[in-house]
């Protein structure tokens, strides 16, 4: 099995995927961010060069077994980075100047361990690698103290064991979202996890990252749908019981989860799933503001509970979304109705889907119009719901169109509670256009909310300028500095869910004070005592 050869090595996913923008949509992308410049690729596949690879030790392709060693430039490229608008700048661009030696793909977990064992003994740093899709540095070829460095994916780890009485399921670490469903899909039950990369990431990176789906206000985020989970570190193996509950101590099952690589690798969690749900209804609504619907979640997040899927869009996002879909998009002629019946000039889309039963959908449903209703939002029908949820994956494939355009196009989230979310919102959006503007290249930036709780939500801001060309990370980077910079002035998380990786690491200080990063740093010494595992992730290198 050749690794990550079915997706594009420049962008996201299935190449046959090219989204086109019509002319409506266009012109609204020039009138907000000016006249973009198309930017091709610079470089083919073959004339990429890469660093040269360091000869791995011989014992590591014992350990791993013949077949399991891939070391071409294709190969290797291909775990040089992750998803992120940098990473593919910077793919697009022709340019990379680091990348591992070689990728391994280990049969099962006790390759994983031999593999481990040489790695630690010889000094060879290693990636885990999932379905390589973080969008903060996470899989990054750093090489730390060491020479030589080596992607370890995970592809074939692949176990699936559905225990139907405790709705409980074993699943390897190297299944993707797909595969993993369709798997549970035969036993009748459902895990429920849908990022926005569930096409291509992994339940062993879902895991380390603490992922949060876009149905985690039903279905709960990947950390919560954790019941067991195993990590075979350098220094040993650490198991929890799959037990519904313990009060034995801190949980070691939080500690492995999040661990992004740099205690050692997951090679399977026990998760909790769900009877398939008989029903989905999704449907789309309009709230007259931002802060009238985020008021409707909150209500809803403190009362009577939240749907599977709820989601707002501020008014900006909701312009340039529904413009950017194009005439046949089923939201776009319903909102356009919805402003004019109503004599409005604008609106926030919210999207609410509820899964399950007939009966329960029936009352969940019925709680969440009628606090819609009393939030005063408007209905604008089941086609427009439905049309996102059809549609929700499609968003990273125009993310390639537009920067084929030329433009820069990222993403980045934090959350706050409710008593400082319109604060948390007014900063980074604002320094986000400010620095956009300061590069020279002013842009738009909107926002969502769509993960809720009763104490507060996540943000989730999109921005959209001209890149500069030849210039895309610096540029880049400094966009992202300014957010990064405001979301910590706010006391707001430094990420919500993309995890923290190389970029967010600088900032984790911020997050947990000096006490946490040692103690952090105590914990991997205890696990990884030579430091071999994903150098410069999570905590930045000292
Ligand atoms: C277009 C797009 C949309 C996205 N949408 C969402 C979203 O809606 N919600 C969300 O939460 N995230 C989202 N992400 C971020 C990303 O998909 C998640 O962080 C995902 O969980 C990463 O999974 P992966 O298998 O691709 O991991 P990778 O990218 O391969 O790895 C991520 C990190 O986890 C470590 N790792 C991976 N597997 C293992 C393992 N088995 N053991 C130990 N460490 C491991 C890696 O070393 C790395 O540090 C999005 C990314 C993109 C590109």
């Amino acid at each position: 099995m050749n690794p990550r050869r079915d997706s594009k090595w420049w962008g996201w996913g299935d190449p046959g995927v090219e989204p086109e923008l019509d002319e409506a949509a266009l012109a609204t992308l020039r009138e907000r961010v000016g006249s973009l410049e198309p930017a091709p690729l610079a470089a083919g596949l073959e004339e990429f060069s890469l660093p040269p690879a360091q000869p791995l030790p011989p014992a590591l392709l014992e350990a791993v077994g013949s077949g399991a060693v891939f070391d071409s430039a294709e190969d290797r490229l291909r775990h040089a980075t992750g998803c992120g608008y940098a990473d593919l700048a910077r793919l697009r661009g022709g340019r990379l100047d680091a990348a591992p030696d070689a990728v391994l793909l280990p049969a099962g977990a006790d390759a994983v361990r031999r593999v481990l064992d040489v790695c630690a003994a010889e000094g060879v740093a290693v990636i885990p690698f999932g379905g390589g899709t973080s969008v903060v540095g996470g899989v990054e070829p750093l090489r730390g103290e060491h020479s030589r460095l080596i992607s370890l994916d995970l592809a074939r780890l692949r176990a699936v064991e559905v225990d139907r009485r405790a709705l409980t399921a074993r699943l390897g670490a190297g299944l993707r979202g797909p595969e993993a469903e369709a798997a549970l899909g035969v036993e009748g039950v459902v895990l429920g996890h849908f990022p926005q990369s569930f096409e291509y990431a992994t339940i062993g990176g879902f895991a380390a990252t603490r992922s949060a789906g876009q149905a985690s206000s039903g279905y709960g985020r990947f950390d919560e749908l954790v019941s067991a989970i195993r990590l075979q570190a350098p220094a040993g193996e650490l198991c929890t019981l799959q037990t519904p509950h313990t009060a034995a101590g801190p949980s070691l099952r939080e500690l492995v989860v999040g661990s992004e690589g740099v205690l050692g690798v997951i090679p399977e969690v026990t998760v909790r799933v769900r009877p398939a749900p008989a029903v989905h209804r999704y449907e789309a609504w309009v709230a007259e503001s931002f802060e009238a619907g985020a008021e409707i979640v909150r209500a809803l997040a403190q009362g009577p509970g939240l749907p599977d899927v709820i989601r707002l869009s501020d008014e900006e996002e909701t312009e340039v979304s529904l413009a950017l879909s194009g005439p046949r998009g089923a939201a776009k002629a319903l909102f356009e109705r919805y402003l004019r019946l109503r004599g409005k000039r604008g609106g926030c889309l919210v999207v609410v889907g509820v899964e399950g039963d007939e009966e329960s959908v029936a009352r969940r449903r019925a709680l969440t119009v009628r606090a819609l209703r009393r939030g005063g939002a408007a209905y604008i029908g089941q086609s427009a719901g439905r049309s996102w949820e059809h549609g929700r994956f499609q968003g990273p494939y125009l993310r390639d169109t537009l920067m084929g355009m030329g433009a820069m196009v990222e993403t980045l989230e934090t959350s706050h509670t409710w008593s400082r979310l319109g604060e948390l919102y007014a900063a980074v959006g604002g320094a986000i256009r400010d620095a956009m503007a300061a590069q020279g290249t002013p842009g738009l930036a909107f926002c969502h909310l769509s993960h809720a709780y009763a104490d507060g939500a996540s943000l989730y801001f999109t921005f959209i300028c001209r890149a500069r060309h030849g210039e895309e990370v610096e540029q880049w980077r400094a966009v992202k500095r300014a957010a990064s910079e405001a979301i910590v002035a706010a006391a707001g998380t430094i990420t919500h869910h993309h995890a923290v990786g190389r970029d967010h690491a600088p900032y984790m200080e911020a997050e947990v004070g000096e006490m946490g990063v040692e103690t952090l740093r105590a914990i991997k010494d205890q696990l990884d005592p030579t430091a071999i595992m994903n150098p410069g992730k999570l905590l930045s290198e000292s």
